[in-house]
Formats: C-alpha cells, structure tokens, sequence
C-alpha cells in the first residue's frame, strides 16, 4: 500500500538526505541504533544460495531442521523446498500444536476499512494505481466513523485504515483525525498507508494507532523496480525501513510480507523470514505479525508473474509457525473460503473477514462525491469497466482487488467455533501495552 505524507527535505526519488534523515533521529530520541537498519543486512543475505540449497535439500535434512527448537535461516530453507512438501503433514501438526501452546485456541478477527482509494503511484499489480481511470473517492472523517461503527455493529473491534497514496486528498492530518475520531470506540486501529518519517508517525500514535502494516510487495530489487514505474513507491530501502521507523515513532504492532506472485516465492518467503528476524531482535518491544497475500485479480488485469500453489501456501504458513512460534500469521479474504477453514487450525492467529477494498464499501458512505482524477485533478464520473456494481450498500468506487471469500463475518466466527477454536474480535488491550 502507499504512503501518504510529503517528506520536506526529499529527493526526486523520495528519499531524505542521510544527514537530515540521522539529525531527526537524534532529535526525537530513537530507541533503536541509528547506524543499523535492516538494509545493510539484508544486502549481506546470502539469498541466491539458500534458494538454491532450498531447492537440492533432501528429506532427510529437512526432516532434522523440522525436530530442531530454534531454527536458523538454512533451517527455514529446508522446511519450504520442495523434499519438504513430503512432511506436510508433519510440519502441520507442529505447527498447529506451537500455535495452540503460544496463543491458545483463538483467532482473532479484523476487518480493512478503506479511507480512499486515489493514488499517485504506479504499481503494476494495483488496482488503485495512477493510471487506471477507475472510479475514487476519499472519505470525510464523518463517512469514516460511519463505515467503522457499521463495522463495530458486526463485531469488529479490530481495525485497519488502508488508503492509497495522495498528499492532496489523503493528509497527515486528515489520517489523524481519522484514527482520534475512531478510537474513542474501537480500541485497536492500526494503519496500512505506506512509508513515512518517524515524525510524521508520531501525531498517528498519539491520536491512538497502535499498529503499522508495511508489505514490501516484493524484495526483489529488480522485479521491484520493473513493478514500480511511477511515484514514491519506487524507493525500495525507504520502504524497507519502514517498521524500524514506526517503531521508533511508538508503533507496538508491526506487520510485514511480500505479495506472492511477483517474485519466486521461496526468495519472498526467505526475505520475510531474514525480516522477521532482524525485527525481532531490534523493536523486541514490539508484536511482530506476517501476511501471507497471494496476488488477487484487480482493476489494470495484471497477471501474476509468478505461481505458488496452495499447497506451498499451507507448507508456507507451517515453515513460519516453526521458525517463529510466537509470531502472528495473518490471512485474508484474498484466499476461498475452504483454503481459509483448512488454515486457520494449522497456524494462522489474525484474519480478515466480511471484506471491501473500496472506500464506503460498508456503509455506501462518500457514494456522492465519486469521481475520476487525472493528474490530481478531479473530473465528472464517467464509467469504469471496473466499477463495483451497486448492491444498496456500496458506494461502486472501484476496489483494490477482488476478495474470494465473500461470507459474512458471523458465518466466518460460527466457522471458527465448529473448529473448536474462539473467535476474538479485538486484537489486544491497549493497557498491556510495554
Ligand atoms: S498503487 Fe496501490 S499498491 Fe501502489 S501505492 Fe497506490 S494503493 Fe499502494
């Protein structure tokens, strides 16, 4: 997803001069080292060669890496190569049985709320991008409190604000106001709006978010840089650093993940994990969760360049679960109903359910003031060939992509109940916070 906020000071490729970046560092008293970032490690990541071991690894090795309690990036390697895809039943039972001792027998639930869906970026596999003339709107702060209360009337007390990227339609202040007027009634809002300066994060925490979600979409600097032709996003190491960044601004969830179907899975998978673990070790204050998004059909029809099969999905989820026991792994509605019911007891804690990727997709909130823009101006609303159609509900502003389980929440939670399992749907207490 995208950021939302100018950085004063930044260069044409967005990125802040190191100088200044160091200076507001020392300025807002960091917690973390400022000479480290993830970066300089995951350049140093031997990646080409545990694919490559990843894909010669026998049974047998992966079968040692699978009964080992602490597991090294070479073990996390053997567990998702293909001798591995033998041991799924093994890796399932692990997995499910560290699940069930870390977090119990519980899945919480979330549901996306959308703020707008205008966009200055081009991102190839995005259905908000610049260039597609779909139809967009950016809700008032009043159509967001609407949509978050139609959403609370279902339960959810979990929220994440996800908007595209567009200083002009979507502000610091704006995001603010957003998260202040939310949280008097739901208790935990987190963010999925792209890469910001720890200062600008700052007036987001203090309003109430307590949670940032940043994918790098992909960690493959080449495919990123092909999949990235306009805007912001192009700067993969601002991005990169994002988490450390919000940490530092007080964020004490952090959620990470590539988008499957852009680069060869097992790289992806490896990146995360190198990732999580240099997350771990570095904002140890902080809850550390992991999506596992497979690329979904959207406005733009762009096709997955790559495939991972469901299988690898299931051995995927398994492989996380071992390395990280205590690492929440989140699903959404971009997977069928029956994958999700088959993953939810193997290792999943966090879903989505009852889903919209459009702004007002809850309530029809903003259904007045649709329109399209081009080069940041608004013009009439004509018709997109991607259009939502119109249910009585929602407000036909385009989606970000579509969602494949389509059920409605309470039929998601009695599911999870069948399974023997607690649906929870608030994510944590804000008065346990470190
Ligand atoms: S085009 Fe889509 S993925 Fe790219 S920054 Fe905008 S909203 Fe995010």
């Amino acid at each position: 997803m995208a950021a939302i906020t100018s950085r004063p000071g930044a260069d044409a490729n967005g990125k802040r001069a190191r100088s200044q970046v160091a200076a507001s560092r020392l300025l807002f008293g960091l917690c973390y080292d400022c000479t480290v970032s993830f970066v300089a490690e995951f350049n140093s990541l031997p990646l080409q060669s545990l694919v490559k071991h990843s894909l010669g690894t026998e049974i047998s090795t992966a079968r040692t890496s699978l009964s080992r309690d602490k597991l090294s990036l070479t073990d996390f390697a053997q567990l998702i190569s293909p001798a591995a895809a033998g041991l799924l039943e093994p890796l399932g039972r692990r997995s499910q049985q560290l699940t069930q001792q870390r977090f119990g027998k519980v899945i919480r639930l979330f549901a996306p709320l959308y703020l707008s869906n205008e966009c200055i970026n081009n991102c190839k596999y995005c259905g908000f991008s610049r260039d597609n003339p779909i139809l967009r709107v950016t809700l008032s702060v009043d159509e967001v409190r609407r949509e978050a209360r139609a959403l609370a009337a279902q339960g959810f007390r979990n929220i994440l604000l996800v908007a595209g990227e567009h200083p002009k339609f979507v502000s610091n202040g704006y995001m603010a106001e957003c998260v202040a007027a939310l949280h008097e009634e739901i208790p935990s809002v987190s963010l999925e709006v792209g890469p910001m300066e720890t200062e600008d994060y700052r007036p987001l925490v203090a309003a109430g978010a307590d949670g940032l979600v940043v994918y790098q979409e992909t960690y493959d600097r080449a495919i990123y840089d092909e999949m990235h032709t306009a805007g912001p996003k192009k700067n993969f190491d601002w991005r990169l650093e994002t988490p450390e960044r919000a940490y530092a601004a007080g964020f004490r969830r952090l959620g990470i993940g590539a988008l499957y179907g852009l680069a060869d899975w097992r790289h992806e998978a490896l990146c995360v994990a190198a990732h999580a673990d240099y997350l771990l070790r570095h904002c140890w204050k902080a809850q550390i969760t992991i999506s596992l998004p497979r690329l979904r059909p959207c406005a733009g029809e762009f096709e997955p360049l790559t495939h991972m099969t469901d299988r690898e999905l299931v051995q995927l989820v398994c492989a996380f679960r071992i390395m990280f026991p205590d690492v929440g792994l989140v699903l959404s509605t971009r997977e069928q109903a029956k994958l999700r019911d088959g993953l939810f007891p193997l290792g999943i804690t966090l879903i989505s359910a009852g889903s919209h990727t459009e702004p007002g997709g809850y309530t029809g909130a903003g259904k007045e003031n649709i329109h399209q823009t081009v080069r940041g101006r608004i013009i009439e609303a004509g018709s997109s060939e991607w259009a939502i159609p119109t249910n009585g509900n929602a407000t036909n502003a385009t989606g970000q992509f579509n969602i494949a389980d389509d059920r409605p929440p309470e039929e998601v939670a009695r599911l999870i109940q069948s399974l023997g399992y607690e649906p929870v749907w608030k994510d944590w207490d804000a008065a346990l916070t470190v």
